[in-house]
């Protein structure tokens, strides 16, 4: 099944639900930044959890960036989703290999940390983003996201994501989110029902490998519940907007000495971007374009 986030109601919308596939870009992370398998689960985990918060923002625009710092061995996580259906990301040590935790799984817990922080930005599309910082709760990245939701949405909510990365790499990955809205908030038999019926999931990528969809979950979430599976399906994917004109725009920023440096040390620049590995390389000769650029802005200047 090709990435894809699919959303749906029910108790008259009183439950809103959003399910995400995503599968294949996690795939292509591992691959871009050669991820262990506790990397790519944690990195899996959180672009999956950065789609679901994006999807429930207005504007095509809309962004969310979370940045898990934990004290880990894994240094930071940092992830940027789009309403629009994009995601990108990254981990600080790529390579960190740890043993499977107590229950047999990757410890992603143990590879991002108990300890630390979770920012988190949205920028809803008009260019002022807002940020909040919650204590992580286990590394474990889902219970750090639903923790942050219910501390900082007040909205009660429930969030299972989860990677599974074989020999072949990843071959099952995506999340479920389910919000229970103000008008059913105050009915505390509905919230707890679904509060048990999510923990009884036992992991997102079991049911995918069962050969569930999307809306086999939705349905054995709440087919009761006068379940609405909305027709749109939104495609998802890996996109990182970085370009070389960007590269030489971050470039000439340095200055022209700097510049100068870089033609007669290297008789060039490479530039990595963090967020999707490409690698960029500058010629001497686009470089002295830039100094070119600069002296000409100066003069201009006066
Ligand atoms: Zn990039």
């Amino acid at each position: 099944m090709a990435d894809q986030l699919i959303r749906a109601t029910a108790a008259d919308g009183g439950i809103r639900m959003v399910g995400v596939i995503t599968t294949r870009l996690a795939e292509e992370a591992r691959q871009r930044h050669k991820l262990s398998y506790v990397a790519t689960a944690a990195l899996g985990r959180t672009m999956t959890s950065g789609l679901l918060l994006a999807s429930n923002m207005k504007r095509n625009e809309a962004r969310v960036n979370l940045r898990f710092k934990g004290n880990g061995p894994l240094g930071g996580i940092m992830v940027d989703a789009g309403m629009d259906g994009t995601v990108r990301g990254y981990v600080d040590n790529p390579d960190v290999e740890l043993p499977p935790n107590d229950r047999g799984k990757l410890d992603v817990g143990g590879a991002v940390g108990a300890d630390g922080y979770l920012y988190v930005v949205r920028d809803v599309g008009y260019g002022y983003p807002y940020s909040s910082t919650v204590n992580l709760v286990s590394g474990e990245i889902g219970d750090d996201i639903a923790h942050y939701l219910v501390t900082s949405e007040q909205t009660p909510s429930a969030l299972v994501v989860g990677v599974f990365v074989g020999e072949s790499g990843v071959t099952a990955s995506g999340g479920i989110l389910l919000q229970v809205l103000p008008k059913a908030a105050n009915d505390e038999q509905l919230v707890q029902l679904l509060e048990s019926r999510m923990s009884s999931l036992s992991g997102f990528t079991p049911l995918l490998r069962e050969g569930k969809t999307l809306p086999d979950i939705f349905e054995q979430l709440s087919g009761d519940l006068g379940l609405e599976i909305l027709p749109e399906v939104q495609l998802v994917r890996f996109h990182c907007g970085c370009s070389f004109d960007r590269v030489l725009g971050a470039l000439k920023m340095l200055g022209e000495v700097e510049l100068q440096d870089m033609i007669e040390k290297d008789n060039g620049a490479e530039a990595t971007c963090h967020f999707c590995g490409e690698i960029y390389q500058a010629s001497s000769a686009e470089l002295e374009q830039l100094i070119w650029d600069l002296q000409e802005e100066k003069k201009a200047e006066h």
